[in-house]
């Protein structure tokens, strides 16, 4: 695996290998990588020749009183996995190298970037649109690969790629959980014994919608309303939202006839998490077949 640090070098790199080798796959990350990432590697192999990766922590997404400084950091570890894993090219450049000084060009998808997330972190999005546009322009990647357990990133990327015509397939992969069900993320890390049971509330509240879902239930106010119960059991979280939106558009929906999205955000001690489920289950994620 070559580890490319600057932009010229990643960009020559990514040209060279989808000529000789062909369709590029990529799957743009910020570290602390856990089998969710993987799972994203692993279904780049599937579809494509050749696997790139980025491991950015990108300073743009985080608000002025969000994480940024504590965002675990852990390079050779990562590093490692993604040689075993058998990617090719690994990007890993500095903040300087992606925003120099004087940077006030930016990416936004007005509108899908101030719902769910985006009302509770505004401009987080504009940060992730950003980063992303400059790093398909820098790889030039035939297909991505990104996590549905962030499904309003999903959302957004697929209209930026829309919008500006960029000539990337967009591939959204399943959520990867641990075996209790809580969410595989890296910001999982920061929660104490104590904590890590209490985050359940969000899984649990999926499901019991879910569960409602499936026994006939369509009112999506009914349904909210028995997800924020079963996180209002829990003492401990807070919830940032629990709404039912339509998939694409990111707007709240009435009854869920169609394709839904449930959508959870909480902070269990000072740590804001986020799980989603998707009604029906299999709906839009698509997770390719092994060559
Ligand atoms: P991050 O490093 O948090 O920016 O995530 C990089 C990519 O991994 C994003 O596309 C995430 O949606 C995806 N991802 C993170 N956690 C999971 C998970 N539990 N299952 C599947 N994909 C994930």
């Amino acid at each position: 695996m070559k580890v490319l640090n600057t932009i010229e070098d990643m960009r020559s790199a990514c040209r060279a290998a989808r000529f000789s080798d062909g369709r590029l796959g990529f799957v743009p990350t910020m570290g602390a990588l856990h089998e969710g990432h993987l799972s994203l590697v692993r279904a780049a192999q599937a579809t494509c020749d050749v696997v790139a990766a980025s491991i950015f922590v990108n300073p743009t997404q985080f608000g002025p009183h969000e994480d940024l400084a504590q965002y675990p950091r852990r390079f050779e570890r990562d590093r490692e996995l993604l040689e075993k894993e058998g990617v090719e090219l690994l990007f890993a450049p500095s903040v300087e190298e992606m925003y120099p000084a004087g940077s006030v060009t930016w990416v936004t998808v007005e509108g899908l970037s101030d719902k769910l997330d985006g009302r509770s972190r505004p401009g987080h999005f504009r940060g992730v649109t950003t980063v992303v546009a400059k790093l398909f322009d820098i790889v030039e990647p035939d297909a991505a690969f990104f996590g549905q357990k962030d499904a309003a990133q999903v959302a957004i990327i697929r209209q930026m790629v829309r919008d500006l015509n960029f000539p990337v397939e967009i591939t959204a992969c399943p959520i990867v959980r641990e075996a209790d069900g809580l969410a595989m993320s890296s910001r999982n890390t920061y929660l104490d014994p104590q904590q890590r049971k209490q985050a359940l509330a969000l899984h649990r509240s999926l499901l019991r919608v879910k569960k409602a879902w499936e026994g006939g239930e369509l009112d999506a106010g009914k349904l909210k309303g028995a997800g924020r119960e079963e996180i209002a059991a829990e003492k401990s979280v807070r919830l940032d939202y629990f709404e039912i939106v339509d998939p694409h558009s990111l707007d709240p929906i009435e009854r869920v006839t169609d394709a839904a999205l449930v959508a959870v955000a909480a902070y269990v001690g000072e740590t804001r998490l986020i799980d989603n489920v998707l009604l029906p289950e299999s709906g839009l994620v698509e997770s390719p077949a092994r060559r």
